[in-house]
């Protein structure tokens, strides 16, 4: 698909705009949205030549791939926060509720999450028999968590698991450790094991899949950023795509507009970000603009894993594929020693007739790698590890490729190509995270290096509150 239709020509943008969002992440998709709806004149300046960031999708020989997201909580339940805000704005998503939510592996058994919490507690009560109790006790206690932690963040139980890990948190309710292994096996959608997450985020992440329901979009992820990117241009909005943004520009502490890759330089009276929050301060902004304490505070984040994800185009393997969807582990323990996952997912876009699309995702925590000369045996050893665990799916190969956080920052400029903005340590979440309004008058930033936290759903609500702050202000 081409996106030429969606961008204003770089001649022809205005020279003043109320609000320049810079990035077509969801985040800035999502914000963009409705300060247009609301009457605001909005320019978002994308460095890529199509929306999405994160959450984009693209088309190798007939097969459709998922680059980032995936797995959307709540996106097609109109009771929830998420579909509620979607909901103003007229989409047309073909979503798939999922159920089961997910498949586990360890070893060579499979454990099948339903999606009903109800159900859970009844599979993992029938597993662990001894732990009856608590385990009542825990989907209790994460359903309230879910439905006070916005509402009342003073709430005893909020409080109590603020600066603890999910693992501590476990341990106030189970003493066995391979259901504490079981209920952790999903950390990879936060990107950080159960022994370093934050218990809350944790439990909000697991609470909204069970409580707002787990959606994929038929048709893959890019849909949504297309949606949100149509939507914009029919309320009046203008995108740029392909064009970098290098500078804030400023006016005694006062963001005042962005200034392009090739020095033209467009004046806005807001300024949103939806990137990297080290670029944002450290690159775009001039240094002077900030005081030493907030760029020590800001450097004291540490930036979420990335992944290295290896895309796979499968001849006559649809069966194959069909049961081993999910979370592979060697072993119980495995889940709670080691940063390591192995994550298999089928597509939901086209493939060929007779084909099929899957994806094998892992993480990457440390940056010491020099991608140019590794990716080749980095995937070789991913195809190998594919092999061992489903036999014979290695020569149904007819297409393969491979993202490592290297082609993730190219292509969002998320430093260190991290998948989920900052880590989601207890110290990084909830209200330390950095805030969507910023020491700059009119700079406000969107999308999951700042608040609520991270995932699609997270930028969300993000792209809605940084609107929200932006229209509470005129
Ligand atoms: C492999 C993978 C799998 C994931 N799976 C899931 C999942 O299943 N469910 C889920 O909820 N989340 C998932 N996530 C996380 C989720 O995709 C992100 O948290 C979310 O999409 C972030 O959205 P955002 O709006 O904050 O910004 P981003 O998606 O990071 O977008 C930022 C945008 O800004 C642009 N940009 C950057 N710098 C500039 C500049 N200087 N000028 C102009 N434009 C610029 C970038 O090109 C990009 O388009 C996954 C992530 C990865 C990597």
């Amino acid at each position: 698909m081409s996106y030429k239709g969606y961008s204003v020509p770089a001649s022809k943008l205005k020279t003043s705009y109320d609000v320049i969002v810079i990035g077509a992440g969801i985040g800035g998709l999502i914000c963009a949205n409705f300060l247009a709806k609301n009457g605001y004149s909005v320019l978002i300046v994308e460095q890529h030549y199509k929306p999405g960031g994160l959450c984009s999708s693209f088309r190798r020989e007939g097969f459709t791939f998922d680059a980032g997201a995936h797995l959307f909580g709540g996106i097609g339940n109109p009771r929830s926060l998420t579909g509620t805000i979607l909901s103003r704005l007229d989409l047309n998503l073909d979503v798939i509720p999922q159920n089961p939510l997910d498949l586990v592996h360890i070893g060579n058994e499979t454990i099948t999450i339903p999606a009903d919490s109800g159900k859970y507690v009844s599979v993992l009560q029938d597993m662990f028999p001894k732990e009856a109790g608590g385990i009542a006790r825990f989907f209790e206690d994460l359903s309230v968590i879910n439905k006070t932690k916005a509402a009342n963040p003073d709430h005893d139980l909020v409080k109590s698991y603020e600066m603890t890990t999910y693992y501590r948190m476990l341990g106030d309710y189970f003493t066995d450790e391979n259901l504490k292994a079981v209920l952790s096996a999903q950390w990879g959608y936060l990107g950080l094991p159960a022994k370093k997450v934050s218990a809350l985020t944790m439990c909000l992440m697991l609470g909204s899949y069970f409580l707002d329901g787990a959606f994929v979009i038929r048709g893959g992820s890019q849909r949504l950023p297309d949606q949100l990117a149509e939507h914009l241009l029919g309320l009046g909005g203008q995108i740029l795509l392909a064009h970098e943004a290098t500078h804030i520009l400023t006016d005694d502490d006062r963001a005042t507009g962005v200034k392009l890759k090739g020095r033209q330089t467009v004046k806005g009276r807001c300024v949103v970000s939806n990137v990297d929050a080290k670029q944002t301060f450290l690159k775009l902004l001039p240094r002077t603009c900030l005081k030493e304490d907030f760029v020590m505070n800001l450097l004291g984040y540490k930036e979420s894993c990335s992944m290295f994800v290896t895309f796979l185009g499968l001849k006559g393997a649809n069966k194959l594929v069909e049961g081993i969807n999910g979370w592979h582990f060697e072993s119980y323990s495995d889940i709670l020693a080691q940063e390591d996952f192995f994550l298999l997912l089928a597509s939901t876009g086209d493939s060929p007739k007779g084909q099929c699309a899957l994806r094998i995702l892992v993480p990457i925590f440390d940056s010491g790698h020099n991608w140019q000369e590794e990716k080749k045996a980095f995937e070789n050893g991913i195809v190998s590890r594919l092999e061992k665990r489903c036999p014979g799916l290695g020569d149904k190969i007819v297409y393969r490729e491979s993202a490592s956080p290297a082609t993730y920052y190219r292509y969002t400029r998320n430093s260190r190509g991290a998948a989920y903005g900052w880590a989601l340590t207890p110290e990084a979440q909830g209200r330390f995270r950095l805030d969507n309004r910023t020491p700059i008058r009119n700079l406000f930033l969107t999308g999951h290096w700042t608040k609520p936290g991270t995932g699609v759903a997270s930028a969300i609500h993000s792209g809605f509150l940084t609107a929200v702050q932006i229209m509470g202000k005129d």
